[in-house]
């Protein structure tokens, strides 16, 4: 199941709008045959693993890996849980449940009605966190969202500044600004409010990393004029919005009242933040999360990038 996730995020830039998946085959003990979902629309991680075994006549006495259950639906291509069937593989190990609605259990049951032994829930947090925006976008109706700021190590996100005039306060390192890029590459749009657009007419795009540019959004009481962006006046109207269009997931960069909005609002899955070895004194308070522990995920000399989660 751990080769299967590696060979999953294989598909992070690819995949979407469907799901990361990763599947191998193995016959006694070994690795048979391996694949991914590489582009949406082509054939689904099963199809390729299946694919690249050189000898078939294996398949009736092997097991099939899976991140994510095989789905039992026509979509783009034909359902994998009739693939596993019909090329009699007796035995299937599912990392975690697809709770996209047509398949939601359906693939396993189907599996299991014509007598494969179906194993489930194999290193399913970590399969559950991989697919962590096609899940919440599907489940909640909303696209995922991560909270994104840079603080001093006493707290605070800025100075106090009144025009574009005055730089803002640079936290970050060579390092943590490509993961910031990196960060805006995995997500489908980002979003500021209009305090920040109107003062750093921030560029919001991927240029330290490779990927695309996510779709660029403003939060704003009166309308704004910038070429590119969508402009929303609530974060309820945004969020319905970008769902309605198929945004799976949101990164907010900013500002400080932006940030404690939707923290309040309890609108968020994921925060992270970096903490950079300044201290200002004074300034824009940084945001505040109650109540919830970060995981270090990163140190960079005195430089810490800390990931909170909802759940
Ligand atoms: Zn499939």
């Amino acid at each position: 199941m751990r080769r299967c996730l590696q060979l999953a995020r294989c598909g992070r830039l690819g995949a979407a709008p469907n799901p990361m998946v990763g599947a191998v085959v193995v016959c006694d003990g070994r690795i048979i045959g391996e694949g991914y979902h590489q582009r949406c629309g082509e054939a689904h991680a099963e199809v390729n693993a299946i694919r690249s075994v050189c000898e078939p006549e294996l398949l009736h006495r092997s097991t099939i890996y899976v991140s994510l259950e095989p789905c039992a639906h026509y979509g783009k291509t034909p359902p994998c849980a009739q693939l596993i069937i019909d090329k009699g593989i007796p035995q299937v190990v599912v990392g975690c449940r697809d709770p996209f609605a047509q398949v939601d259990g359906r693939g396993i049951t189907m599996l299991r009605e014509s007598g494969i032994e179906v194993r489930e829930g194999v290193l399913e947090q970590k399969c559950l966190w991989l697919n962590r925006r096609f899940i919440t976008f599907h489940t909640k109706q909303r696209p995922y969202i991560t909270l994104k700021w840079a603080q001093s190590e006493d707290g605070f996100i800025d100075r106090k500044r009144t025009s574009p005039e005055e730089p803002p306060v640079r936290f970050s390192t060579p390092l943590t600004q490509a993961l910031v890029h990196q960060l805006r590459a995995e997500n489908e749009a980002i979003l500021v409010g209009r305090h920040t657009l109107e003062l750093d007419r921030p560029s919001l795009t991927v240029r330290q990393w490779y990927g695309r540019n996510p779709r660029r959004v403003v939060l704003s009481s009166r309308p704004v004029r910038c070429e590119g962006m969508t402009s929303y006046r609530t974060r309820e109207e945004a969020l319905k919005d970008l769902w309605q269009q198929g945004v799976q997931s949101l990164l907010v960069e900013g500002g400080r009242e932006t940030l404690q909005g939707f923290i309040d609002a309890g609108l968020w899955d994921e925060a992270r933040i970096e903490t950079a070895p300044i201290r200002l004194g004074e300034g824009i308070r940084a945001p505040k999360i109650e109540g919830r522990k970060g995981e270090k995920v990163l140190i960079e000399g005195r430089s810490i990038v800390y990931i909170y989660k909802i759940s």
